[in-house]
């Protein structure tokens, strides 16, 4: 059966769907519908809730009427069913005047919203039978209701359609439904259960395929150059830093040391919360490396971050015998000239540096690791320039650190391709930034607060709203606000501005003034620079704090409490659970989780710009499901030279995700 042969579909709305790659009838099967329409019960209108969708059988009091108000209908009615009232209200299906008579009684669907005070049914849907009734979303100008007529005449032939798409031992050892049974209850469920466990079917089946992809993406394990155990070294480094190593630290470095003395290269994603002190793991490394005559390039994002890099390095290197120095892209030629002798002539160990690392012109002397702190743009092509810089034969071994916190299972489905350590403790004797949210009435106090905080010799850093997503407005509000502060409530203190598209050198110019304790207050957009390290800074202001993801308004929280005095995050705006929840907790883990129970994978990835697609309609019930197909993607990956079944699938999750995954940045 072809597209073109389906009732409803002239040539233009078949191209409509090709374009949407919809081009086949088992395209337009895997099409999913995006919600359901449950009238199998109804809710009494005394129970109904605000934001909660539900069926309502009600009974018009009143005759709807048609009010016309610039162009734009809205037909209102009044309905109840004994138990409540409710407010029906229909904006631009003027139609509707004449669905429903007064004493009439109907199914309604929606979901009901607080209008004025009075719980409203914003264009329900007339309901025409009992069931559970899917809706497509639209594909251009084919509506919903023709993508489920078109459905409707593809499901009789459905087993001629669609073969299995997975082995009979799966789906039995997995207890899934199989594919058309699944398809079916998709698209015309017979009950809450029934569709429940044809969508863990399918779940599963687009989980696994990712995961396999993943897989096959990061490709055999490489031989990677062998870096010793040395125990000793060790204990002479944390000697060297005057403090103990947390049980955390010590396990991650164990995971690496035994990663880099395996014979193969080291892929390894260790996530911390800010301030865990992922640096000394990181140079902790680079010692290992070294002691077994290893070069070491050690990418960050910023010149300013390689400079305080550089700086712990040589005082935690030094003593042990190590050499470190910079390269960045800002280098006068001379000094670059240098740089880039003592690099191919091995007269560096540890090279610290911006994506200047990456230039075709850097050559290594015996490269062995690379690690990046903080690159959120270091992505897969990035990796395999540097890691190829390494010895014939071998892949260097890769170690990206990140700041930012993700919940384990989440992690595990973007990161598949990466061992992953998570520095899960703090160390001793740090005081939590105290956080509070602060309404306009006390702004007054908030700046009194500043400048006595500016007196004692301590910094703030003031973050400005995020108000629209164009550049210029973002500066054009962070200049106002610098204006307005450094002429009134903040006059007398000295006060710095950077914003996201000012040049490179003058945020770093700002930013470094800042580090040296020239400014009391660095005014800025979103842009303060992860990592970097100011002590003295001990108050973290952010506007419109509502505006912010919760592990964002997380991460900028973290630019304080970095030294030993108490520090302050204020977070200004109303009230409410999701703020609360930074308030109550300093954990990034806990404030991650509650992020993504709030608003739910797909919006905490997309506005997290990982850039990694998740796969189709992927939602938090899904959870569960990541693990089980990480450890059945790698049975299938391990056999796919020997089963049949194993390679096809491999085969189908490339060409299912392959580009997406291939776009996207490792970190
Ligand atoms: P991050 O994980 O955010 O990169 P850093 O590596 O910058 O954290 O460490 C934050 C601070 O904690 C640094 O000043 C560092 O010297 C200190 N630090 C790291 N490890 C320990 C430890 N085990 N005990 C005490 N202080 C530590
Ligand atoms: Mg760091």
């Amino acid at each position: 059966m072809l597209l073109k042969e389906l009732k409803g579909l002239g040539p233009k709305r078949l191209q409509e769907l090709e374009r949407a790659g919809i081009d086949t009838p088992e395209a337009l099967l895997w099409r999913f519908p995006t919600d359901y329409i449950d009238s199998t019960r109804d809710t009494p209108a005394a129970q109904a809730a605000p934001g909660r969708a539900a069926c309502f059988c009600l009974t018009l009091q009143t005759a709807p009427t048609v009010h016309y108000l610039r162009g734009l209908s809205m037909v209102t009615a009044e309905a109840g069913d004994g138990t409540g009232r409710l407010r029906l209200v229909w904006f631009n299906q003027p139609w509707m005047k004449n669905q429903l008579k007064a004493g009439e009684s109907a199914l309604l669907y929606g979901r009901p919203e607080t209008v004025k005070g009075r719980l409203t049914l914003n264009n329900p849907k007339l309901v025409k039978q009992r069931g559970i009734i899917a809706q497509y979303a639209p594909v251009g100008s084919v509506t919903g209701s023709l993508l489920s007529s078109l459905i409707d005449q593809l499901l009789p032939g459905i087993d001629s359609l669609i073969s299995e798409t997975l082995p009979e031992s799966l789906i039995s050892g997995e207890r899934l439904c199989g594919i058309h049974e699944a398809l079916r209850e998709v698209h015309r469920p017979t009950g809450g259960e029934a569709l429940a466990r044809a969508k863990r079917r399918v779940a599963f089946e687009n989980l696994l395929l990712y995961q396999l992809a993943l897989r096959s993406l990061r490709g055999e394990d490489q031989r990677g150059p062998v870096i010793a155990q040395d125990g000793p070294l060790l204990s002479a480094f944390w000697r060297g830093t005057g403090f103990e190593p947390t049980g955390a630290q010590r396990r991650v470095l164990a995971a690496i040391s035994g990663d880099l003395s395996g014979g193969r290269a080291m892929r390894r994603l260790v996530q911390g919360d800010v301030g865990s002190g992922k640096t000394a793991i990181a140079l902790a490394a680079a010692a290992l490396a070294a002691r077994s005559g290893y070069q070491t390039a050690l990418m960050v994002p910023t010149e300013i971050l390689a400079r305080q890099h550089l700086e712990s390095a040589e005082k935690l290197l030094a003593p042990l015998g190590l050499r470190c120095g910079l390269l960045l892209g800002g280098m006068k030629s001379a000094q670059r000239r240098e740089a880039l002798e003592k690099i191919a002539g091995g007269e560096w160990d540890l090279v610290i540096g911006t994506q200047a690392l990456l230039s075709d012109s850097v050559r290594y002397h015996r490269l062995a690791l690379v690690i990046t702190d903080e690159q959120h743009r270091f992505g897969v092509r990035q990796r395999k320039l540097l890691s190829d810089k390494s010895q014939p034969g071998q892949e260097a071994h890769v170690l990206v650190m990140s700041a930012t916190p993700i919940p384990r299972t989440l992690a595990l489905m973007l990161y598949g391709d990466l061992d992953i350590s998570v520095v899960d403790e703090l160390p001793p004797g740090r005081s939590p930034v105290k956080t509070r949210v602060v309404p306009e009435s006390r702004r007054g106090d908030l700046y009194a607060f500043i400048r006595r905080e500016a007196e004692e010799g301590h910094q703030a850093y003031l973050v400005c709203p995020l108000v629209s997503q164009s550049e210029a407005v973002e500066a054009e509000n962070a200049q106002d606000m610098y204006e307005r502060l450094r002429t009134g409530p903040l006059r007398g203190l000295s006060l710095g501005l950077t914003w996201g598209s000012q040049s490179a050198e003058e945020k770093e110019r700002v930013m470094a003034a800042f580090a040296r304790g020239e400014l009391h207050v660095l005014v800025a957009t979103t842009v303060i620079e992860v990592g970097v390290n100011v002590p003295r800074a001990t108050v973290m202001v952010i506007e419109n704090a509502d505006r912010f993801g919760l592990s964002q308004l997380h991460q900028l929280r973290g630019r304080v409490g970095r030294g030993a005095d108490e520090s302050w995050c204020f977070l200004m705006g109303e009230n409410n659970e999701r703020l609360q929840t930074l308030c109550a907790t300093s954990d990034g883990f806990a404030v991650a989780q509650k992020d993504l129970e709030l608003r739910g994978p797909g919006d905490f990835l997309g506005t997290r710009q990982h850039g990694r697609l998740s796969p189709d309609g992927f939602g938090v019930e899904d959870l569960l499901l990541i693990e089980q197909t990480r450890e059945t993607a790698a049975a299938l990956y391990a056999q796919r030279d020997h089963r049949g079944e194993a390679r096809t699938l491999v085969e189908r999750a490339l060409s299912k995700y392959e580009r997406a995954l291939e776009l996207v940045a490792l970190n």
